[in-house]
């Protein structure tokens, strides 16, 4: 008996005449993510997706990592046999085995997409209800809340047979809505960040800062662990390593200390968005949330998108702490993310960082970055140019 998988797409029904090519997307997604398993085939016939496993492919597994791919609803494996009644009976019974066994109430559905063939729905509802209560006499029926559903398909080519649907990841085709480019740190935010954008179907690179030897090499190796991660959601990262030190110290003793943080941030996003628009990136990502740390009130806010010329999507923004941390759960950075390694925010923090920082005043402090002796912008030219790239794949 072969064992495929079928497709329901999410929202991509919606999406009128792009539709062809976020299906296109989709299926090209599905490939990938199944390819490090043994590999699929993905197909499409009247509005469903089919994916056939490769001989050798671990079906398992590509159901695992094809239930990380965004732009789908639900997902099943299903069994794929004759369209013919007596091979459809038999196949249920077989198929489907341990959970007939398992559950006390079933109910069959069938849907009959070939109107050619000889047996209406209902039939087929009922000669299969028959048969597997003939085969499983511990069950009864229960139309309205069985334990398991068993669904007979009637395709052109086949018929298929499966239980309820998983859940799929949701979201868009990544690579639907051009790419951003997040500015990751180790924390919690901005890999779930991150993740919800990926999930609206944007390709990800991402910018991390670093300043040795205030932060550790095991800190950087702890963004590239929270990336491969998201990556396994998003496909393939574009890192960028930036070299910030410099900067850093720059504005540390250049800068009035109540605006460190504010100044820091504003030189992230400045370099952040030359690196960004060279990898082809529309927009920058970053895991803020208002009220969170004293950088981030609508003051600070205010202060850093003035820097960018960029839009700056920032998707936890009205998120608690609480609901961020179940959606790191899940997608299981949570653990990695309380690691206890420095952040580059974190060296140089204020004692006293102000809350409510002016734009002109933050502007006018900036003036001292700019002089003979200090020359940010060159700076900043030699931070881009010493950028680092590495490209992160999903972890498994
Ligand atoms: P996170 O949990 O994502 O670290 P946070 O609550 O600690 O966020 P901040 O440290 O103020 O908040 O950082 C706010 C945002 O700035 C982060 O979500 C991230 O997008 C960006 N950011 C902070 N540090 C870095 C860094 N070293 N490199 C790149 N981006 C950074
Ligand atoms: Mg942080």
């Amino acid at each position: 008996m072969n064992e495929i998988i079928l497709i329901k797409n999410g929202e991509l029904a919606l999406k009128g005449l792009n539709r062809r090519s976020f299906e296109e997307t989709l299926a090209r997604n599905i490939q990938k993510a199944a390819a490090p398993f043994g590999g699929v085939k993905v197909w499409r016939s009247q509005s469903t997706m089919f994916v056939t496993p490769l001989e050798g492919t671990d079906i398992e597994e590509a159901v695992e990592a094809i239930s990380k791919v965004f732009g789908i609803a639900a997902l099943s494996r299903a069994a794929e046999v004759p369209k013919e009644m007596d091979a459809i009976l038999p196949a249920v019974c077989e198929y489907l085995a341990e959970e007939l066994s398992d559950a006390k109430t079933f109910k069959v559905n069938a849907k009959r997409a070939d109107k050619k063939f000889p047996l209406k729905s209902p039939e087929i509802c009922a000669a299969a209800g028959e048969f597997i209560l003939e085969r499983f006499p511990h069950l009864t029926v229960d139309v309205h809340e069985p334990d398991l559903t068993v669904t007979v398909e009637i395709r052109d080519t086949s018929a298929y047979i499966h239980k309820q649907p998983i859940k799929g990841a949701g979201g868009l085709p990544v690579g639907t809505g051009g790419r951003a480019c997040v500015m990751i740190s180790g924390g919690i935010d901005s890999p779930v960040a991150s993740w919800m954008m990926a999930k609206r179907g944007l390709e990800l690179s991402a910018v991390n800062f670093a300043s040795p030897p205030y932060t550790s090499l095991r800190a950087e190796e702890k963004v590239k662990d929270l990336l491969r991660k998201v990556a396994e959601w998003s496909g393939e990262i574009r890192l960028h390593i930036v070299p910030f030190t410099e900067i850093q110290e720059a504005i540390r003793d250049y800068c009035p200390e109540d605006m460190l943080t504010v100044i820091m941030r504003r030189y992230m996003i400045k370099i952040a968005q030359i690196i960004a628009r060279k990898d082809g990136a529309l927009a920058l990502i970053s895991g803020e949330s208002v009220g969170q740390v004293a950088s981030q009130t609508l003051r600070a806010l205010e202060c850093t998108d003035a820097a960018a010329d960029m839009p700056i999507l920032r998707p936890v923004i009205g998120m608690d702490k609480e609901e961020i941390v179940t959606i790191a759960r899940r997608i299981d950075t949570f653990d990695i993310s309380i690691l206890p390694f420095e952040d580059c925010c974190t060296v140089f923090t204020p004692k006293h960082p102000k809350t409510k920082p002016i734009l002109e005043k933050i502007m006018q402090a900036e003036k001292a970055l700019e002089s003979d002796e200090i020359n940010v912008a060159a700076m900043m030219e030699k931070a881009v140019r010493d950028t680092m790239l590495v490209i992160i794949t999903p972890e498994r």
